[in-house]
């Protein structure tokens, strides 16, 4: 058995420096640049487009349409290509960005037909009837179709009484169909693609690579994942809600993850189910493990007790950025969990632990009740063998007259007043945040911290949903 390679980061002892420009701005400027090669590609071209509106509303097309291909690698799971590595902020993105597109893409006949119908309803109408009756346009009208339907099916995701399995494989399938549709329409009929054939390359292009992605993650890659497979080591049910799971590699292949990072777990037997899960990893208790704390949640996490010990797992990853290098130079760090959020904080406290770190570090674990919370044994022990942590246990359902509570023990909600008690006044500028949790407590807490001056590159979040 093997040792899994905790990668360790380095302490930096300096000040944040407030000049320095966060990594997602960066990313930012760069998916700004890959969205604008269409039409920098059309200007070198000399491709001549008559008339303002149609000038400007084909540059907005060409941009909205690579942004489009720009979907497929935000939410692909690529770590080798650092412009994509970051699948939290991709993720994120991903939704917002697909959301203005599905608006955008809604409009775009009427974009298209508005100088028409700006004139004369009769032109109007003509130009309407002939558009939606030409066989030219169908590849067009079909993928506006499925787009809309498709967009709606994205928003309401969580209305659905659809498995999120089922409505993860129906978002591909649609979405590669779209492609497959969009593609052929900008290629035949778009303002660009009908005069030059050479532009056309650009869009089968992306439109390959995107594909090629798709049959890379649920073909390709599977295939390298089922060449190292782990067993379950260890399977604990720790409290009323929450489990404790262990791995444990079958072959001599270790995984180097940086301690925050998480996984998808695949507990199905076969590597090319869809039915994976994101969990963060936590130190395995034995060498060579890696161990997971899950909660109950939704009907895979309420079905834990189906695992046994020896059954063969698989896992894909490591992903993820709440990881300490995010923190090298802050004077101090908070550590901010809401429920489960509490595993890649405890990864992130037992590497704190390990390397001495002696700057100022707090942890705030909320829970709804005492009862939930799990290994509060180790992090009050924490306490006394790092040189400065403190934790506060925060309950929403706490008998406030019980005499004999710990006094690490907090009635309440995560408020502003506790996580102004974690910080050093005057030094809050040279802090860093993290936190994780669900979507609610994220958001919430995330105000607090900006109501009390805390600035959004200080704030490393992960939500426990995509
Ligand atoms: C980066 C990350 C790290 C996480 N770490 C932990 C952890 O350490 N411990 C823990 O208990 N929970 C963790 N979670 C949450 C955990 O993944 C979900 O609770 C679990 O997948 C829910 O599955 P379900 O079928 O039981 O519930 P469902 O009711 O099917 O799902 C509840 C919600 O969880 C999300 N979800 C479900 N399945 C997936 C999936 N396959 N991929 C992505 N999102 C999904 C969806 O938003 C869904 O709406 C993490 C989530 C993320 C995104």
């Amino acid at each position: 058995m093997t040792t899994p390679t905790v990668t360790k980061t380095p302490i930096h002892k300096a000040s944040i420096n407030p000049l320095q420009i966060p990594k997602s701005a960066k990313l930012a400027v760069a998916y700004f640049f890959f969205m604008i090669v269409p039409f920098v590609m059309a200007q070198l071209l000399g491709m001549e487009i008559e008339g303002l509106y149609t000038r400007l509303l084909s540059a907005v097309n060409l941009v909205a349409m690579s942004a489009f291909f720009l979907q497929f690698p935000l939410a692909g799971r690529i770590k080798p290509l650092p412009l994509f590595a970051n699948i939290d902020w991709g993720i994120t993105k991903h939704k917002q960005f697909g959301q203005y597109l599905g608006v955008f893409f809604f409009l775009h006949p009427i974009l298209i037909l508005l100088p028409k119908a700006m004139m004369s309803f009769d032109d109007f109408s003509v130009s309407f009837v002939s558009a939606i009756t030409s066989q030219h346009l169908l590849t067009g009208m079909l993928a506006w179709l499925a787009m809309a339907v498709w967009v709606l099916m994205s928003v309401l995701k969580d209305k659905l009484n659809i498995t999120y399995e089922t409505w993860r494989l129906l978002h591909v399938i649609g979405f590669s169909i779209i492609a497959t549709l969009a593609t052929l329409h900008i290629t035949t009929v778009g303002s660009h693609g009908q005069y030059n054939q050479q532009f056309n390359v650009i869009w089968w292009l992306l439109y390959t690579v995107c594909m090629t992605l798709i049959v890379y993650n649920y073909v390709i890659k599977p295939r390298f994942i089922k060449q190292h497979p782990y067993a379950i080591s260890h399977v604990e049910k720790i409290n009323e809600c929450d489990w404790q799971i262990n791995i444990a590699p079958t072959t001599s292949n270790a995984l180097a993850y940086q301690p925050g990072q998480f996984v998808w777990l695949n507990t199905t037997g076969n590597p090319y189910s869809v039915e994976q899960h994101p969990f963060s990893i936590v130190q395995g208790a034995e060498q060579g493990q890696l161990g997971f704390i899950i909660r109950a949640l939704g009907d895979y996490t309420s079905s834990l007790e189906q695992l046994t010990v020896g059954q063969t797992v698989f896992v894909d990853g490591p992903y993820g950025s709440l990881t300490l290098d995010q923190s090298q130079l802050a004077s101090g760090i908070t550590l901010i969990a809401g429920g489960a959020g509490i595993a890649p904080m405890l990864s992130l406290l037992r590497q704190l632990e390990a390397q001495q770190d002696p700057r100022p570090i707090r942890l705030l674990y909320a829970n709804r009740n005492q009862a939930r919370m799990v290994y509060v044994d180790e992090l009050v022990e924490l306490e006394k063998s790092m040189s400065n942590f403190k934790v506060k246990l925060i309950c929403e359902q706490l008998n406030v007259h019980d005499e004999s509570l710990p006094r690490h023990l907090v009635p309440g909600l995560i408020n502003q007043t506790l996580i102004n008690t974690t910080m050093t006044t005057g030094k809050e500028s040279q802090w860093s945040f993290y936190i994780c949790g669900p979507k609610g407590m994220i958001s919430a807490t995330t105000t607090h911290l900006h109501q009390l001056g805390i600035t959004q590159p200080q704030i490393h979040f992960e939500q426990l949903a995509f």
